[in-house]
Parts: structure tokens; C-alpha cells; sequence
């Protein structure tokens, strides 16, 4: 059995359909566990959530303290959860709650937070910015090997930045238009793709259209990889605006690397190359000569590991700056009050 002093830590993903928990060491997971997520309600989620974790403690031991990812945003310091969208968290103080369930330190962030970190740790490198595109889109910057969060840990909502002042509205919860989601989200292309059809009966696109009335990104990617234009047309826009975001996030991150993740880097085929032009021609050449844009090395264990990274560079830290007769016990060391960690 593994112990508190042997710096193991446990990572927790927490999707909107299942949570993955594993024992993180060295930005490697085992012992994964995965359990669908209760989302009837708060105490559910979190009573599940902790059952998951309590079947990694059991095969792995005690962590040194505990990460989690949450597709939410977080306000840091205190672990309380901003909003969240498909699961019953919104209000909810989760790094005081999972510290009482667990009686070891934990940390909660928001998921691309995590993602980008494990990024980080995987190249490695300490200067990323990792761009998320799935049904929104999400990022993460590190920066000196460190999650940048601004002032409450709300920051780094890369996916919210506009590319067009009079562009189509956000679909996210956000008031803005052009917004890099509201033209690289999977909600995008398939808004787009289901304009196109409905303007274009008897396109390939209009016979793809779903019981529900909308093209799916799904037969999106089946249409442009057949060739068709009007596919092609919309992961040709997608391209091009990810190429305007990638050169200004370039320019103001100044990244070693910028990957893509998320859901639809799995088409990246259709626009990835495009995009990278775009960029190329757009960034300030003195920072677009010393960064570069990949697709993520990520996979299935890449957001359980950013927590659990995340957890480790926590105890790392507070073990800094505690008294080195103290060190020994983690969790008196460290509270999971934020008021106790001084
Ligand atoms: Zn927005």
C-alpha cells in the first residue's frame, strides 16, 4: 500500500457523463476507475464522486491530496463553484465539501485548466496554451509551468474572446458576438451547417438533416470528407477564425506550443492546416518563429492527470513554505479551509 509520503496524489475528471479517478505519480495515471456521474442531483454527484474515489484509495492508498476538474467555472482560492452547466454544481463550496468527505487536502479547477497543465506535463514544456474545441470552447494557458488563472480563477475563458464585433451571437452563456465559440464550437458548425441546408434543399446538407431539424456535426464531417463544398465552406470558416485566434493568443501568451484539444480535434483533418497558415500569416513573426501549434497529445487520462498535477504542485508549495518539522503530516500542514493555508 501506498501512503501520504511517497508523494502519490489522486486525480479526479469530472465530466457531465462520467467521472474518471485515478492515482497520479509522475504525470501518470493508475489504477483508473470510471462511474457515470449522478447528475439527479448535488448530494448524488458528490456522493458518487466520492464512492469513485474511495475505490482508487482502496487499491492505490492515502494520497498526499486530491485534484479535481469540473467543467465549471471555479473562483479558486476557495474551490466554490461559479456555474455549471449540465451538472448540479453551481453554488456548491466542493474543495471544503471533498475535504470534510476525505480529510485530506483537495484543489478543484476548471477542467481546461487541468487539460492544458497535463499538456504541459506531457510535452513537457512551461509555456502553453491549449485551446479546447468541443461543443464550446474552452482553454487553458500555463504559464512558468503554472495554471494562469487571473484574480479569482475565473480568467483564461480563451474561448470567449471576439474575433468579430458583429459576428453571430455567442451560444455560450455569454453576451458577446464572434466570439472564437461562436465560430469554432461543435454548437457553431452545426448552426451553420443547418442554415446552409435549410437554405439549399437538396444539398448533401439538407438531406443530412436530423429528425430534430439540425445537422449534426457528426454527418458535418461525413459530408466535407466526401467532398462536399458546402461542408468544406464551413470547416474552411472555422479554419480561418481559429487562425486569427491562434495568432492572437500567439501574440499575447507568447507560448513554446499552443495545442489543440477537445472533441472536435478529431476532425482536425478538415481544418487544422488551414488554420495554422492563417495564423502563420497573422501572428507578429518575432513570437510566431519561437511557438508551435500541435494537436493535443491529451487522451482518455489526460484530465485525471491534470488534476492530480495540479494537487502535487499544491502540496510542493505549501511544503515550501511550511516549517520543516511540519512537513511530515500533510494534513495538518495543509488545510482544505483556504483561511488555514498561510
Ligand atoms: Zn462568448
Amino acid at each position: 500500500m501506498a501512503n501520504a509520503d511517497d508523494g502519490m496524489v489522486v486525480g479526479v475528471d469530472v465530466g457531465g457523463t462520467k467521472i474518471a479517478v485515478g492515482a497520479v505519480r509522475s504525470a501518470k495515471a493508475q489504477d483508473r476507475v470510471e462511474r457515470p456521474t449522478q447528475v439527479s442531483s448535488t448530494e448524488a454527484l458528490l456522493d458518487g464522486l466520492e464512492a469513485t474515489v474511495n475505490e482508487v484509495i482502496r487499491t492505490a492508498g492515502t494520497p498526499a491530496a486530491i485534484g479535481v476538474g469540473v467543467p465549471s467555472q471555479i473562483e479558486y482560492s476557495t474551490g466554490t463553484v461559479e456555474t455549471s452547466v449540465n451538472i448540479p454544481l453551481t453554488g456548491v463550496p466542493l474543495r471544503t465539501e471533498l475535504g470534510r468527505r476525505f480529510g485530506v487536502p483537495v484543489f478543484v479547477d476548471n477542467d481546461a485548466n487541468c487539460a492544458a497543465l497535463a499538456e504541459a506535463q506531457l510535452v513537457p514544456c512551461d509555456n502553453l496554451v491549449m485551446l479546447t474545441l468541443g461543443t464550446g470552447v474552452g482553454g487553458g494557458v500555463i504559464n512558468s509551468g503554472r495554471i494562469f488563472r487571473g484574480a479569482h480563477g475565473l480568467g483564461a475563458e480563451l474561448g470567449h474572446f471576439s474575433v468579430n464585433a458583429d459576428g453571430p451571437p455567442c451560444p455560450g452563456n455569454c453576451p458577446n458576438h464572434g466570439c472564437l465559440e461562436a465560430y469554432c464550437s461543435g454548437q457553431a458548425i452545426e448552426r451553420d451547417a443547418t442554415e446552409l441546408a435549410e437554405d439549399k434543399p437538396g444539398s448533401r446538407l439538407a438531406r443530412a438533416l436530423g429528425e430534430d431539424g439540425k445537422v449534426s456535426g457528426r454527418e458535418l464531417v461525413s459530408a466535407a470528407e466526401e467532398g462536399d463544398p458546402d461542408a468544406l465552406l464551413i470547416f474552411d470558416r472555422l479554419a480561418r477564425m481559429l487562425g486569427v485566434g491562434i495568432a492572437g493568443y500567439v501574440n499575447v501568451f507568447q507560448p513554446e506550443l499552443l495545442v489543440i484539444g477537445g472533441g472536435l480535434s478529431r476532425a482536425s483533418h478538415l481544418y487544422f492546416q488551414r488554420a495554422v497558415q492563417e495564423a502563420a500569416s497573422r501572428a507578429l513573426p518575432a513570437l510566431w518563429r519561437r511557438a508551435q501549434v500541435s494537436l493535443a497529445r491529451g487522451g482518455a487520462d489526460a484530465g485525471v492527470i491534470g488534476a492530480g498535477v495540479l494537487a502535487a504542485q499544491e502540496v510542493q508549495e505549501a511544503s515550501r513554505s511550511t516549517p520543516a518539522g511540519a512537513r511530515r503530516d500533510t494534513g495538518q500542514a495543509m488545510t482544505t479551509e483556504p483561511e488555514g493555508v498561510e
